[in-house]
């Protein structure tokens, strides 16, 4: 356990580090620390997405919001500058507990009013999704309620929800605009997000999805909204510095491929990245958007097999959301093994928004992955963890422990990082430290 300096402020809304914000993880059952022996660059595809890289009786030591290191508790008990500084040092026992890195959330939809509880009850009942509308659900219920929001009960709707993930283990979460469908209702629900994210410690990366399903003011003419998004709504987000993504529903219900390549070509002009829902309920072709270097395509649960090659050679990650097949009681999931096998690397996310996944927890995903996606509970580890960073472009900092990253972890009261997506519908995270903050007690 070798102790390096002292790192600088991570970000300037932090709070300055101070001695008294050193943390220690001692006597750490399982330490998985995603660290991996391979020296292939780029997000965990094939096999190496299942090295958790594990330490038992383990140690992680944090300063100012960075780890310092890791290793075997003696060795860090024998380490002259904590032998020092003991006294001043916050110590948290983790016997017989599981501690991996906190997990990255890359797909939420956090920005809405309330739960779609007729869509709930006539889905139930076997309803079409027009039947739903016509009852006044559907995602319309969901766009109209934002239009009429103010920001600041935005801004509480988001924090509340950044709250309740970091109790289920969450540190770093994507937030996605997309029920205002208006310029003014998405910088506002970008606001929304940014006002939210500076209240919590945990990091939060906003994505503009404006071009989320057509308005119904714009019903029958997509290009006029396209246009909106293109010439109004990205430039706007841009000059603002209010979100670092733009993603496009890519998808027979939404946007075509034509309007999407349209979309992102205007995101690049403005210097955004760009990410897509794709292959939810069609197939769309990828390989023609891989030339603008997506971060991420989410859904894939309909993907061909020229797709799957050009992906495989990729840095373009799929994100899996099992969440929503789940909630809309489906029985087909996307097919992971397939992706996994070809090399495609995958990440795991909530998909969480009040239509097809009212779910916050990434535990759940995770076990979903596992019953349901055939994944095991190491690759759904990495894919929640290492991947999903890699999914947000922040794998430099997120998604393993290792010295000099962000101080984002999570703690598990189980004996085995199997546990995790094992017991399914309950919070078995006892502990989440945000950069290098405990935040979330039970
Ligand atoms: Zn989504």
């Amino acid at each position: 356990m070798r102790l390096l300096n002292c790192p600088s402020v991570a970000s300037a809304r932090k709070p300055a580090p101070t001695i008294h914000s050193a943390l220690l993880l001692a006597n750490i059952g399982q330490l998985l620390t995603l660290r991996s022996a391979s020296t292939r660059p780029g997000p965990r595809r094939g096999v190496d997405l299942k090295e958790l890289g594990i330490i038992k009786e383990a140690a992680v030591l944090c300063l100012g919001g960075k780890i310092i290191s890791v290793g075997h508790t003696k060795d860090a008990l024998r380490d002259p500058w904590l032998k020092k500084n003991r006294s001043r040092v916050n110590e948290i026992d983790c016997s017989g507990k599981v501690v991996l890195p906190g997990f990255v959330d890359s797909h939420t939809h956090p920005v809405f009013v309330g739960p779609r509880l007729v869509d709930f009850e006539k889905r139930i009942e076997g309803a079409s999704y027009e039947e739903i509308a016509n009852a006044g659900g559907g995602i319309r219920s969901s766009v109209e309620a934002v239009r009429n929001a103010s920001k600041n009960g935005l801004a509480a709707k988001v924090a509340a929800s950044l709250q309740e993930m970091a109790a289920h283990g969450t540190t770093t979460v994507e937030a996605k605009s997309g029920y205002g469908l208006t310029v003014e209702s998405e910088l506002k629900s970008l606001e929304a997000i940014n006002e939210a994210a500076s209240r919590w410690r945990g990091a939060v990366v906003a994505t503009l999805l404006g071009a989320h399903v057509v308005p119904k003011e714009f019903q029958g003419c997509s290009q006029k909204y396209v246009e909106i998004v293109c010439k109004d709504m990205i430039p706007r987000v841009a000059r603002r510095k209010l979100a670092q993504f733009v993603d496009v529903f890519c998808d027979k219900e939404a946007f075509t491929a034509e309007e999407t390549a349209q979309i992102f070509e205007a995101a690049g002009k403005y210097g955004l990245g760009v990410r897509a829902h794709m292959g939810q309920l069609s197939e769309t072709a990828l390989s023609p958007f891989l030339r603008f270097n997506p971060a991420s395509f989410d859904h894939m649960d309909h993907v061909n097999e020229n797709d799957l090659h050009e992906l495989a050679k990729s840095d373009t990650v799929a994100t899996l959301v099992p969440g929503a097949n789940y909630f809309l009681g489906l029985k087909e999931y996307p097919n992971a093994r397939r992706l996994i096998d070809a090399g495609v690397p995958v990440a795991l996310a909530t998909d969480y928004n009040p239509g097809t996944s009212p779910t916050l927890s990434m535990p759940m995903a995770m076990s979903l992955a596992c019953t349901h996606l055939k994944m095991s509970s190491a690759e759904a580890i990495g894919a929640a963890t290492i991947n999903g960073a890699w999914a947000l472009r922040l794998a430099e900092r997120k998604g393993s422990i290792e010295p000099g990253k962000d101080a984002d972890l999570a703690i598990f009261s189980v004996q085995d990082y199997r546990e995790i997506p094992y017991w399914f519908g309950v919070n078995r995270c006892e502990l989440t430290v945000l950069n290098g903050m405990l935040a979330s007690q039970r």
